[in-house]
């Protein structure tokens, strides 16, 4: 009897996990078309309108440019992402790990996506420390970890109009704070945020497209680098994530 009741109990869990599995990738391959078509369809529109030469003012071309570049690189930030998450998923992935100074390394990181932060109404602060803080990572994937933070501070929390970097040294490590002034994540969603395909919204109709895979990337990423990423409420509204890093060694 212990056997039956064990057996079915067995094959229910089985299926459920199955059928949430299946749910899971049909969303997930949805949300992700859903995202490369927006970017996709701008470019196509833009450029149709360019090349049949029906923008004379020399202002507004220079501006259809500037969003065919913008969505064309939003597109590759997309295509890393599945990528990297392929060979996260199929431990493929491989390091080269480095001493990186950190405040350079951000400052090089927000410098690239100021038009993007303008554009979006954010101010960024950042308060250098005194020392240098060297840390040891992979450059590629710790500038994704950046990307995709900056990019989830720019969907989900430009209301708030501000992202504050925060860095704080320890024994063995350095922990990064990103503080937003957003919505936050509501608790019932807190303790699943950084899992992968975990979103507040997973619609298709969402007010921001997503995988849900950005975070859970960062998270993976930084593990591997021997660090770790983590949510916190702000304190006066907001998210923090923190990114965890190991200190450089002596080389
Ligand atoms: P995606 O942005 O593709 O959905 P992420 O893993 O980067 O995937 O983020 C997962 C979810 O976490 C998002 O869908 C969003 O609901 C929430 N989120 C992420 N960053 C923030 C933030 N700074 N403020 C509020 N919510 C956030």
């Amino acid at each position: 009897m212990v056997a039956i009741l064990a057996g079915g109990a067995l094959l229910t869990w089985q299926a459920y996990r199955y059928f949430k599995d299946a749910r899971q990738k049909t969303t997930f391959v949805s949300n992700v078309s859903h995202e490369l078509k927006t970017p996709l369809t701008s470019i196509r529109m833009y450029a149709e309108l360019l090349s049949e030469g029906r923008v004379p003012s020399e202002d507004k071309q220079n501006r259809y440019l500037g969003v065919i570049v913008a969505e064309s690189q939003r597109l590759a930030r997309l295509v890393d992402n599945v990528l990297d998450f392929s060979r996260l998923e199929q431990g493929r992935k491989s390091y080269r790990s480095e001493n990186l100074d950190l405040s350079d390394f951000l400052s090089e990181a927000i410098a690239s996506q100021q038009p993007r932060i303008n554009a979006a109404g954010i101010k960024v602060h950042y308060h250098v420390p005194e020392s240098a803080l060297f840390v040891r990572a992979d450059r590629d994937a710790l500038r994704q970890v950046l990307l995709n933070l900056i990019d989830n501070a720019l969907k989900y929390a430009a209301d708030g109009k501000e992202l504050v970097f925060e860095f704080r040294k320890h024994r063995s490590a350095v922990e990064m704070t990103v503080g937003d002034r957003g919505s936050g994540i509501p608790a019932e969603h807190r303790e699943k945020i950084i899992d992968k395909f975990h979103r507040i919204d997973d619609s298709l109709t969402a007010q921001q497209p997503g995988s849900g895979l950005g975070l859970s990337i960062a998270r993976r990423l930084l593990r591997d680098m021997g660090g770790n990423l983590y949510w916190r409420p702000r304190k006066g509204g907001g998210s923090c994530f923190i990114v965890e890093l190991p200190l450089a060694t002596d080389d």
